[in-house]
């Protein structure tokens, strides 16, 4: 199968994210047979929820679509490095591969801080491809807090 990025739709996500007055971070789930299962912006303010990341909400739905709390096989895509919470329920999730944009040095879970996925009591480690049209994701993240000085 020919590789498909995502990282489009993730960023539109992100886009309607900032739209919202949230932080632009947007997220797709992906099958193992390349179907979009969810996709999700940032919530955290809507919802008056901290755990409302883009890529909880987007793993929420996919696993409801699947009925299923695993999501062997599937692919994620996320504009900015998970966070270590993300990056937990990512694990729990089984997801197979992320692929994500933005580096976070400073709440970034996976690259960063914690290392979720490298960290000796990580159950699974998906593979991790950084820098996905990192400089639009990075853009997008800027341009938000600029606006917000
Ligand atoms: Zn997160």
């Amino acid at each position: 199968m020919m590789f498909t990025s995502h990282m489009e739709l993730a960023l539109q996500e992100a886009k309607h994210a900032a739209d919202r007055g949230e932080v632009p971070v947007g997220a797709v789930v992906v099958s193992k047979d390349g179907v979009v299962l969810a996709s999700a912006g940032n919530r955290t303010r809507e919802l008056s929820d901290p755990s409302a990341h883009a890529e909880m909400l987007a793993i929420r739905d996919a696993c409801a679509a699947l009925g299923s709390e695993r999501l062997i096989g599937c692919d994620l895509y996320v504009t900015l490095e998970p966070c270590a919470m993300c990056a937990g329920v990512i694990a729990a999730a089984r997801v197979a591969r992320v692929y994500y944009g933005a580096s976070d040095p400073k709440s970034g879970g996976t690259a960063h801080g914690a290392r979720v996925f490298t960290h000796a009591q990580a159950h699974h480690t998906p593979e991790v491809y950084d820098g996905i049209d990192a400089d639009r994701c990075e853009a997008l993240l800027t341009a938000f807090f600029a606006a917000r000085r």
